[in-house]
């Protein structure tokens, strides 16, 4: 028989959970997929899977130029700042667009991937999920594009690598894109190992070509589905992450390639979100004592985009 009053009592590993109010004040125009909703069907999913208790909130700070500046040149960032529109929009590419908002959500997302690093590098929790928008994977060292003006996890690398002094990082990126952006910066970074999986011949059209001494990109045809996707994270990530022995780990967590998401077209379902998620954390726990920050990128179909979610972080949690 135990007595309660005996037993130690041992606090739930809680993950982080970072976001901001003023993320969802950026918008591009009616119907643009790239939405508000988007962070509130999420959260709404949470609450009501039970999740959402389990999670550490966090308001997610603004970066500073200074770390910003870790990932971008410092004449895109005050260009940047300095063009956002008093009212209306001004428009970017074809698809991104800036409102009077958008420079205060963009620091925010980047600023949540600087705090999660500094959580889990500080022992406060194991792992965190930064539940931002706008996305950042497509935003090059010099360009915003794809609906991304600033590149959280780039910035919130950097941030591990120039301040924590971190060696190894490892940036793993399934979002059905490919995440040019990210490898823009990171790819003569040897200190970063990349690993991702997009559909070939979609936007942004490259990654196939990436595949340096710290790169990982694998391209995957048009309806490759579940099958196609696990083979190849077993086939090319996880031996390249186990050779590479990151200190941290990384996700570019982009739900696109949920089969019910029309941007893309991999047709993918939430059991291969839960199945990759634990793939990481085993490679993590492995590695880097279960140490993984995981930042929102795509994912446009609110009802897949939010259980999906809500697949990634209970395996982030340890809950599934
Ligand atoms: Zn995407």
């Amino acid at each position: 028989m135990t007595c309660l009053q005996c037993t130690p009592t041992v606090p739930p590993v809680l993950t982080a959970y970072i976001t901001h109010s003023d993320c969802a004040r950026h918008e591009m125009g009616a119907g643009h997929p790239e939405c508000p909703e988007r962070l509130s069907a999420i959260q709404d999913h949470l609450l009501i899977k039970g999740l959402l208790d389990y999670l550490m909130p966090y308001d997610a700070p603004l970066a500073t130029l200074e770390q910003l500046g870790r990932a971008h040149a410092r004449g895109y960032i005050d260009e940047l700042i300095d063009s956002a529109p008093v009212d209306g929009y001004r428009h970017v590419d074809p698809d991104t667009n800036m409102n009077c908002h958008t420079v205060q959500a963009a620091l925010r997302a980047a600023g949540a991937a600087v705090l999660a690093t500094d959580l889990v590098l500080s022992g406060q929790t194991p792992t965190a999920f930064c539940c931002v928008r706008p996305p950042g994977h497509h935003a090059e060292r010099g360009a915003a594009m794809g609906f991304c003006f600033f590149n959280n996890v780039a910035v919130g690398i950097r941030h591990a690598l120039n301040v924590h002094g971190l060696q190894r990082v490892a940036l793993i990126d399934f979002d059905v894109h490919h995440g040019n952006g990210s490898a823009d910066i990171l790819r003569e970074d040897q200190r970063v190992l990349m690993c991702s999986i997009f559909e070939s011949g979609i936007y942004p059209f490259t990654g196939e070509a990436d595949n340096g001494p710290n790169m990982v990109n694998v391209g995957l045809p048009s309806r490759s589905g579940s099958e196609a996707f696990r083979a190849a994270v077993t086939d090319k990530w996880l031996p390249a992450l186990d050779a590479f022995a990151p200190q941290l780990i990384y996700v570019s967590a982009g739900f696109d390639g949920h089969r019910e998401d029309d941007m893309g077209n991999l047709g993918l379902v939430e059991a291969d979100y839960t199945w990759v998620t634990r793939q990481i954390m085993a490679v993590a726990r492995k590695h880097c004592r279960g140490r993984v920050v995981s930042c929102l990128e795509g994912g446009y179909v609110l009802s897949p985009l939010a259980r999906s979610v809500a697949a990634h972080v209970a395996v982030l949690m340890g809950a599934d």
